[in-house]
C-alpha cells in the first residue's frame, strides 16, 4: 500500500514534534520552514506537564532532558540589589510532580530535530504563501501548497504548525471565533504586551547567577536572566506596550525601558545580539481548527502568550494527542479531527484563561499588584500551599491528569 504522505508547515516545536510522530506512524512526512535553518534566537522556557508526559510517550524526552537545565531558586530583585521575594524552585518540583526542567527555546528544537532524525525531510527556506486545504475523503482532492518561490507540494494530510502570526489560518476558510476584521489580525487577542528574549556569552555574569534565577522586582515591566553551565546568559524582558504594532522606534523605546532595573540586567541589555526573539504578546483564536485535510497546531490555533508559561508545552502535548487520535481513528480524517478538537480545546482554552489571569502577578501594573506578587511567593514556598498556588497560576494540567494522558 502507498504511504500518505503529510505536510507540516513549520519546523518550529508543534511541527516537529507532529512530523517525528506521523513518521513514527508509517507517514511520509515533509516539513516546510520559511527560515534557512535551525533557529537560535529566544529564551528559558519551564517545561512541565502535559508537554513532559507527551514528550516521554513520543520518546522525545531524552533528546529534550540532554538540554534541559535546573535552578535551585528564582529571586525578585529591586533596582538597588536587594531580594524582595524568592521562590525555591523544589516548591515548583514538587507542585510538578518531579515532571519539569527549564530549556532554552532554540535547545527545545535542537533535540526535536535529533529526534526526527532522518525520518522526515526537512526543507528549510520554504515560505508557504497560500494553500489549498484540499477535500476529505476525496481521494482526487489533496491539500497543497504553494511556496514564495514558485515551487509547489501535495499532501493527504496537512498540518499548520506556523506559529502565531500562520500564513495557514489565514488561508483556511476558518473563523476568527466571532472577532471582527478581515486581516490576518483578526485571529490575535492581543494582551498589551511586547517581549524579546535572547542568548549571549557572558561567563562572568553566569558565574555570578551561577543556578538561580535572577527577576526584576519592578512594575509595568518584568526582565529575568538564567545562566547556563557553559558560560552563555539568557535574557528576557516583558513589557506594557498597548500598541499592538509598534513600529521600530517605539520597538527600540520599548527595550529601553528595562533599563535601571539593576546593574546585572542593565549589563544584559548591552550584549543584545542581532538575532533576537520578540513579538507582541498575544493569543490565538480561531472559531475551528479544521477544515478539509487540514488542521492548525500549536501557536497557530491556540498560542496562549509567554504570560501562560505553557507554549511549548502545549505545542508538544497537542501534537502528541493530534497524532495517537488519527492512529486510533485509523487516519480517518474527519473523525479524527473532530475528537481531537473536542477533548484538546478545552485544555488550551483553561491555559488561554490562566495567562489572561497571569498578567498581573508577572507583570504588575501597580504597588498593590507587586504587593501582592511578594505574598503569594511567600505561599508558594510553604509545603502544601505550593501544589494549591502553582495550579491557580498554570490551570489544571498539574499533576498530569486529562485528553492528553496516554
Ligand atoms: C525563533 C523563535 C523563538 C521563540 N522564542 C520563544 C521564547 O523564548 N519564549 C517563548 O515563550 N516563546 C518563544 N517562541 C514561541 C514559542 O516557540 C511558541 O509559543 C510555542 O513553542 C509554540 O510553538 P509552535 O511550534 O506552535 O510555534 P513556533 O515555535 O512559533 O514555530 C512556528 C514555525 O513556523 C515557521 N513559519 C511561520 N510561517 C511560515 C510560513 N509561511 N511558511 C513556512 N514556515 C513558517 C516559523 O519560522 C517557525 O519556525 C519563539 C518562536 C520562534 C519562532
Amino acid at each position: 500500500m502507498r504511504q500518505m504522505r503529510a505536510l507540516i508547515i513549520g519546523a518550529g516545536i508543534a511541527g516537529l514534534a507532529a512530523a517525528g510522530a506521523l513518521a513514527r506512524d508509517g507517514w511520509e512526512t515533509t516539513v516546510l520552514e520559511q527560515a534557512s535553518g535551525p533557529r537560535t534566537a529566544g529564551y528559558m522556557i519551564d517545561f512541565f506537564e502535559p508537554g513532559f508526559t507527551a514528550a516521554q510517550s513520543l520518546g522525545a524526552l531524552s533528546n529534550l532532558r540532554e538540554y534541559g537545565q535546573f535552578y535551585t531558586r528564582a529571586r525578585y530583585v529591586d533596582a538597588t540589589g536587594q531580594t524582595r521575594a524568592q521562590l525555591s524552585m523544589d516548591s515548583f518540583l514538587n507542585a510538578a510532580g518531579g515532571k519539569f526542567f527549564s530549556i532554552l527555546r532554540p535547545d527545545i528544537e535542537r533535540g526535536l530535530r535529533e529526534w526526527v532524525g532522518h525520518s522526515t525531510d526537512i526543507v528549510q527556506g520554504a515560505k508557504v504563501v497560500s494553500l489549498d486545504p484540499g477535500r476529505y475523503p476525496d481521494s482526487g482532492a489533496p491539500a497543497r501548497v504553494t511556496l514564495q518561490d514558485g515551487r509547489e507540494f501535495g499532501a493527504e494530510l496537512l498540518i499548520g504548525a506556523d506559529g502565531i502570526h500562520s500564513t495557514v489560518r489565514s488561508c483556511l476558510p476558518v473563523s476568527a471565533g466571532g472577532r471582527q476584521g478581515t486581516g490576518p489580525d483578526r485571529f490575535l487577542r492581543h494582551l498589551g504586551f511586547h517581549v524579546f528574549g535572547y542568548v549571549f556569552s557572558d561567563a562572568a555574569l553566569a558565574a555570578r547567577l551561577g543556578a538561580e534565577v535572577l527577576l526584576t522586582d519592578s512594575l509595568t515591566r518584568q526582565a529575568g536572566l538564567y545562566a547556563l553551565p557553559d558560560g552563555r546568559v539568557t535574557f528576557f524582558g516583558i513589557v506594557a506596550c498597548n500598541d499592538p504594532a509598534p513600529d521600530t522606534a517605539m520597538r527600540e523605546d520599548l527595550f529601553t525601558r528595562f533599563r535601571g532595573l539593576g546593574p546585572l540586567v542593565d549589563q544584559a541589555l548591552e550584549r543584545r545580539p542581532a538575532d533576537m526573539y520578540e513579538d507582541f504578546v498575544a493569543q490565538s483564536v480561531v472559531g475551528l481548527w479544521h477544515h478539509g485535510r487540514s488542521i492548525l497546531l500549536g501557536d497557530a490555533a491556540y498560542a496562549v502568550s509567554p504570560l501562560a508559561g505553557q507554549g511549548a508545552s502545549l505545542a508538544v502535548a497537542g501534537a502528541e494527542l493530534l497524532t495517537r487520535t488519527l492512529r486510533e481513528r485509523d487516519n480517518d480524517l474527519s473523525t479524527a479531527f473532530a475528537d481531537y478538537e473536542a477533548a484538546w480545546r478545552p485544555v488550551v482554552e483553561e491555559q488561554q484563561a490562566a495567562g489572561r489571569r497571569n498578567t498581573r502577578f508577572f507583570v504588575p501594573p501597580n504597588r498593590t499588584s507587586l504587593l501582592l506578587r511578594r505574598g503569594a511567593l511567600h505561599l508558594m514556598n510553604l509545603r502544601g500551599l505550593n501544589a494549591f498556588m502553582a495550579r491557580r497560576a498554570f490551570g489544571s494540567v498539574l499533576p498530569t491528569q486529562g485528553p492528553w494522558a496516554p
